[in-house]
């Protein structure tokens, strides 16, 4: 795979020197390939914004550097213009952005200040209106748009600047959930279509796990791990990873490890649940027998039917039902053990109900144990 950006050691402080400032973002080094469809997500003031801003030059390290095509993007500052028409940012698609006459005139505005001819315009105006379907709304007004349309031409003013690199910093925050899916798939599908490089941004674990071929999760301006959206699932290398990918989140108990012979298990409040042997028999774990640790479990990895039951039967959990959920397609369970929340998502057919005592079981392979301290992983 072909590098197209390196992120070198970045770091950005806002107001260096005065008091109480801390980096927006830390030493922060990453690799973006040709092509692919990165996510970066975080909640609100991880960074995410700083660090994009610094890929296509509006921003400027504090220390560290940004390479494009292998250049380093500041070596001359005179050709960080250059550097702004390659890599595309798009925004939300904000009121104070609405200041051209028409749509048409709005997405031409960036190829009218490169200095392209008017033939070229008008044909880049079309090629993007075509693709983003918005060819029969070029003539109106762009304060007339839905939140949807908005977006599209934001896109356009984007797509019409041929940039080797779209940024798109939370572009559907402000439509509503059904138009933010059904524009998540049209930013799909423009992806595939134009073939280039897609960085996404958002504080939606979701939308970003949909949409990312690898994801960038950040954390308080420091990278916690870069992978694939099912990587990130299945083996998150924190507990702020394992809590933060998923929905509903991973459940966290306190549990004691314990070794007897090649077997460890974990003590949750009294219920002693034997770790798989396959998983564990590196015997990584030794330094841990004897220590409370956190225990991470998925909602999907417990459940209540006669089946799983059986199919587990070393791990059984006597639980109290708090709230039962019908979903639909299945039922989440807010359950209490030992005076620790638990959440279940069991299938629709089951009869739990609020203030039920019942019996779940886990499915041990599924079991994520954390440092206490450092909430690093220790088991996935
Ligand atoms: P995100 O996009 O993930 O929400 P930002 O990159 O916008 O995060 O912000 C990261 C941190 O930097 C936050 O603590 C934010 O308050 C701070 N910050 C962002 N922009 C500025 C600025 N222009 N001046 C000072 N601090 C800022
Ligand atoms: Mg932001």
């Amino acid at each position: 795979m072909e590098e197209i950006i390196r992120v070198e050691n970045l770091t950005h402080t806002y107001g260096e020197g005065t008091p109480f400032c801390r980096s927006a973002v830390q030493d922060m080094s990453l690799a973006i390939y040709r092509g692919e469809f990165l996510g970066i997500i975080g909640h609100t003031g991880s960074g995410k914004s700083t660090l994009i801003q610094h890929l296509n030059g509006l921003l400027k390290p504090t220390s560290g550097r940004i390479l494009l095509g292998g250049e380093d993007i500041w070596s001359d500052p005179k050709k960080i213009r250059n550097v702004r028409f390659r890599v595309g940012l798009v925004f939300q698609y904000p009121e104070y952005q609405l200041f051209e006459e028409t749509v048409y005139r709005d997405i031409a505005f960036g190829p009218t200040n490169m200095g392209l001819s008017k033939d070229e315009i008008d044909r880049r105006v079309h090629e993007a209106a075509k693709i983003l379907e918005i060819e029969h709304l070029l003539d109106r007004k762009p304060k007339a748009l839905s939140g949807g349309q908005r977006q599209r031409v934001a896109l356009g003013r984007a797509m019409v600047r041929n940039p080797a690199v779209f940024l798109l910093d939370e572009p559907l925050s402000n439509l509503d959930a059904k138009l933010r899916t059904s524009m998540r798939t049209e930013i799909i599908k423009l992806h595939k279509k134009l073939a280039t490089t897609f960085i996404y941004v958002t504080h939606d674990q979701t939308e970003a796990m949909t949409m990312g071929d690898r994801i960038v999760v950040m954390k308080d301006g420091v990278i916690q791990q870069v992978d694939t959206p099912q990587n990130l699932y299945d083996m998150p290398c924190n507990m702020f990873v394992a809590g933060f990918i998923g929905s509903p989140q991973m459940n966290f108990l306190d549990g004691t490890l314990q070794k007897s012979g090649d077997q460890y298990t974990v003590d949750l409040a009294g219920t002693t649940i034997p770790l798989p042997k396959e998983k564990t028999a590196d015997g990584k774990l030794d330094a841990y027998v004897g220590k409370t640790l956190k225990v991470g479990i998925r909602p999907e990895d417990i459940k209540d039917d006669e089946e799983f039951l059986e199919k587990h039967s070393t791990s059984h959990l006597n639980a109290e039902v708090e709230v039962s959920e019908l979903m639909g397609a299945e039922i989440y369970l807010y359950l209490t053990y030992q005076g620790q929340n638990l959440m279940a998502r069991v299938a629709p057919t089951s009869k739990s109900r609020r203030g039920d005592k019942i019996v779940v079981a886990m499915d041990t392979n599924k079991i994520h144990l954390f440092d206490p301290e450092s909430e690093k992983t220790l088991l996935n």
